[in-house]
């Protein structure tokens, strides 16, 4: 037997539209919530290279893994980004796994992302969420961020 099913033309956005001509829902729905451009970086002055450390910013929910005051953070966190298809494009210090850079060098979306699970835990079964096991920016020293380095940002 055939049954009629409404198909819904737009369950596949991201493969169908631009950054540039997604709405506000489908914009917001790529983020994946990996955390990772809450960490603090640090940028080798002479290799270039990015460094991911183990420490978060002030705002972040290290056991939820979200901002804590997200409609204020960039008041809160002045250098905190308003993601941007231009900065998608251009930020390299955005992670190899982020929707957002990933849509923005034409790569498809990864087997994990929620999107296409349809499990928002995914991300964290996937291994690519952040620890749980962050300082958080507030109780480290300037001086000691060298030593909170975990790996090059990929
Ligand atoms: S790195 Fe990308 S996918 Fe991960 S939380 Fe940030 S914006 Fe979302
Ligand atoms: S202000 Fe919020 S969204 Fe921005 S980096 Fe900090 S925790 Fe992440």
């Amino acid at each position: 037997m055939t049954k009629k099913k409404k198909i819904d033309a737009k369950s596949n956005f991201w493969e169908e539209k631009s950054l540039d001509e997604m709405n506000q829902e489908e914009w917001e729905s790529l983020c994946d919530r990996c955390g990772k451009c809450c960490l603090v970086l640090l940028r080798d002055e002479d290799t270039n290279e990015i460094h991911e450390t183990d420490i978060a910013c002030r705002l972040y929910d290290v056991k939820n893994r979200r901002c804590c005051d997200y409609n204020n953070r960039h008041t809160l966190v002045p250098d905190c980004i308003q993601l941007t298809p231009q900065k998608a494009r251009t930020l390299d210090w955005l992670p190899g796994t982020c929707a957002y850079r990933r849509l923005a060098n034409s790569q498809p979306l990864p087997m994990w992302h929620p999107l296409i699970t349809k499990n928002p835990m995914s991300v964290i079964e996937a291994g690519i969420a952040t620890s749980q096991n962050l300082l958080s920016e507030e109780n480290v020293k300037d001086e000691d961020l060298t030593s909170r380095v975990r790996g090059l940002r990929r």
